[in-house]
């Protein structure tokens, strides 16, 4: 297959076969900065299940604002994204690399930039060697985050989740995140972590205002 050969001869910034690791621009960020993580299909463009048409990518509504007020607040933006298509045969690297460009290309139209992409091809219904069952980087288990929290040296604890899932909030509780905004999701409270809902303006005015209290305390000497 084209696409494992472009793999195997690094054309795309795949730390392993179903793992794929990319810093995107050029800011730098001291370490000890919380983050925000953001799911991406479902929560950064509308998901249209499975995607492989750049085409066909469309932003939600808020979402680019969000990421621009992270940006503002000096808060590195990192996409951790399940893509078991990848493993289901249903579209290849070549294709996430398309629609993801395309991602980022409408998100920096509206003035918002990311700033690591971490994406999970493993699947258990997947063949060859992405058929990993529960493979430790696939939410909601934590190993996305924590590879980003390693490679930027993040403050997991204060870092912020926004995902579609129930996987993208037990990700980041077990990553060590303290909360999370649920795209039309309820609110709940387990220990050590609280899910926030995203359903009205009220719920999106809680998290800009958390992404700007991160920022405020991120800059005090
Ligand atoms: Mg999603």
């Amino acid at each position: 297959m084209a696409d494992t050969d472009a793999t195997m001869s690094g054309r795309y910034p795949l730390t392993e076969p179903g793992l794929w690791v990319e810093r995107v621009g050029s800011r730098v960020f001291p370490a000890g900065r919380p983050a925000l993580f953001l799911d991406r299909d479902g929560t950064i463009n509308i998901d249209t299940d499975y995607p492989d048409d750049p085409a066909e990518m469309v932003l939600r509504e808020d979402i680019a604002a969000a990421i621009a007020a992270a940006n503002r607040a000096g808060i590195p933006v990192i996409i951790v994204t399940n893509q078991s298509g990848i493993a289901r045969g249903y579209s290849g690297w070549g294709d996430f690399a398309a629609v993801n460009g395309r991602v980022l290309e409408l998100l920096a139209g509206e003035g918002a930039s990311v700033d690591m992409v971490v994406a999970c091809a493993y699947h258990e219904a997947g063949t060859g060697p992405l058929a990993v069952a529960d493979h430790p980087m696939r939410k909601p288990n934590p190993g996305m985050l924590l590879e980003a929290g390693n490679r930027l040296g993040l403050d997991l604890q204060r870092s912020l989740i926004v995902g579609d899932k129930k996987a993208d909030m037990e990700a980041g509780q077990r990553a060590g995140l303290s909360q999370g905004w649920l795209v039309d999701g309820q609110a709940a409270a387990q220990p050590g972590f609280t899910v926030r809902p995203w359903r009205e303006r009220d719920d999106f005015d809680g998290l800009l205002a958390a992404i700007a209290a991160l920022g405020a305390v991120s800059r005090k000497p």
